[in-house]
């Protein structure tokens, strides 16, 4: 098993269609991929490069990406993916902690050279030039011999608190993982494209999997990011055309199509799916983006320790406003996947009726193999073949899960929990919220208390006194925040999470 042979078969089956995309401009069939990704694979194995070997790939979005990426795993090696906004002094502490032994960069993100590395490659340079041209048959080169259990991806989480961990996830996890979004996120044919926003080192890299096994089409927008305009414009050249969006991308989709005029039927035109998750997605902001853009979104909930698997939220469910608990539904992230169990234990590992809040588990296929050189933090996460996730949340009858928040982020005030999520979604549906992220502020009387940080919409702002009567009117009293904080924008990580540890800082420096 060896997800290169995933390329081999396209270059077998659908050699000649123009398959990548750079922009609206054809860059690679199956075939010239395959020929790119070979001989890159026989060029690193003529270098010395042993299948298992790690190569980092420090790249802005480029189609140039995909081919290092299967010329990876086609020579058996282990990828390294690193997000292109990293700081190099980041970067190296993760070629240290991986052993990594090659880079492949874009001169953008890395303009000198990284410590630790036995070869550092400019995918855009000359030199690059020979060591990336296609062999004349692709057939040629072997692909590298790999068990199911083998590491193909080599996953640094995103580090919100502390030194990143490397999440080691195997050909047998990301084969699963391909197979299972067409079962439990969306049907794809040869005629679909996927367009990569986000960082293709993240999860949205990962959807070339199961899109590469469809045969379809992969689109790297010229901007190499998120311009909203140009999405819409790529999709009315190439749809049917699929995205995965955090919520704050989908905020920026449905604020731009608004601004343009632009309703269901112009949003059908450029999107079939759009996959949201990575972040919590608010109830207003889901029932905004399903005025404004139509029935075109698919949830997923997953993290980088079970890939884009654990939960999903159908497009059927989404779109069935005549269901007796559809808001309920909306607010859920959905039910169990097809190859994991979910469920929602207590600390000691004990499934917790419907209802009540606990840890969320998965056990599946998906499930990586264990942190990288690191058995305690491994042990401490997976036990008994069961992830214990950090994310907080509770099951209903029907299976549907809705997440709280992570166990970090929960706060106490006065003995009493509180879910800062249940705050945010309130005060989002307050006039002249555009966003908000609440944290507990340590507190001599009450041990927390509740702080909203407020991003105001353009006019006038909302007043203190008008946030309190709007949560007084729908939530318990003592979940109100005791203070606001107008801010410009919310720090947000790379991957548009919002950092709660530095606005836990702000507010307890205010206190
Ligand atoms: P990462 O490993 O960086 O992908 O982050 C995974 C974390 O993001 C999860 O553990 C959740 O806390 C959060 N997350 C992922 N998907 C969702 C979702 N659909 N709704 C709410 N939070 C999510």
């Amino acid at each position: 098993m060896n997800l290169a042979q995933l390329l081999a078969r396209q270059a077998r089956v659908a050699p000649d269609r123009p398959t990548v995309f750079d922009g609206l401009r054809p860059w690679a069939s199956h075939a010239q991929w395959a020929a790119r990704s070979a001989g890159i694979a026989q060029r690193l194995r003529e270098a010395g490069l042993a299948p298992g070997d790690r190569v980092v790939l420090f790249m802005r979005n480029h189609p140039r990406y995909l081919e290092l990426l299967w010329g990876a795993w086609w020579a058996g090696l282990v990828a390294v993916p690193v997000n292109a906004k990293l700081h190099p002094a980041e970067v190296e502490w993760i070629i240290g902690d991986a052993q990594a032994r090659w880079a492949f960069v874009t001169r953008d993100v890395a303009p000198g050279l990284l410590r630790g590395l036995e070869r550092q490659v400019d995918a855009e340079s000359a030199e690059a030039g020979s060591l990336l041209s296609p062999v004349t048959d692709w057939r040629q080169v072997p692909i590298a011999e790999r068990g199911p259990d083998d590491l193909a991806w080599l996953f640094y989480t995103s580090g919100t608190t502390g030194r990143p961990k490397g999440v080691m996830l195997t050909h047998r996890n990301l084969t699963t993982m391909g197979l299972t979004y067409f079962v439990d996120v969306d049907e794809v044919t040869a005629d679909d494209a996927i367009v990569y926003a986000a960082p293709m080192s993240h999860g949205c890299g990962l959807y070339a999997i199961p899109h590469l096994m469809a045969g379809a089409r992969h689109v790297v927008p010229a901007s190499g990011g998120v311009d909203p305009a140009e999405l819409f414009a790529l999709g009315r050249e190439l749809a049917p055309l699929s995205t995965f969006a955090a919520p704050t991308i989908v905020r920026r989709l449905v604020d731009h199509a608004e601004a343009a005029g632009l309703g269901p039927d112009d949003a059908a035109r450029s999107f079939k799916t759009v996959v949201y998750g990575g972040a919590p997605m608010y109830l207003a902001d889901i029932r905004r983006a399903l005025q404004v853009m139509g029935p075109r979104f698919v949830q997923i909930y997953g993290q980088g320790e079970t890939p884009m698997v654990a939960t999903a939220l159908s497009r059927h469910h989404i779109a069935d406003a005549t269901h007796p608990r559809h808001l309920e539904r909306l607010g859920s992230v959905g039910v169990a996947q097809t190859p994991v169990q979910v469920r929602v234990a207590d600390e000691q590992g004990r499934d917790l009726p419907a209802g009540e809040i606990g840890e969320v588990l998965v056990r599946g296929d998906t499930v990586m193999a264990g942190y990288w050189r690191n058995p305690g933090a491994t042990a401490a996460a997976v036990r008994d073949g069961w992830l214990w996730t950090g994310d907080v949340g509770s099951l209903d009858a029907d299976g549907f899960l809705t997440l709280k928040d992570r166990s970090k982020d929960l706060l106490i005030s006065g003995g009493s929990n509180i879910y800062p999520r249940e705050v945010e979604e309130v005060l989002l549906t307050a006039p002249g919220v555009a966003e908000v992220a609440v944290v507990g502020a340590p507190d001599p009387e009450w041990g927390e208390v509740v702080v909203a940080f407020v991003v105001a919409r353009p006019g006038p702002s909302p007043s203190e006194a008008a946030l309190d009567a709007h949560c007084l009117e729908r939530i318990a009293r003592f979940k109100r925040p005791k203070r606001y904080v107008f801010v410009d924008a919310l720090p947000k990580n790379h991957y548009g999470k919002v950092l709660k540890t530095e606005l836990r800082e702000r507010a307890r420096a205010g206190t």
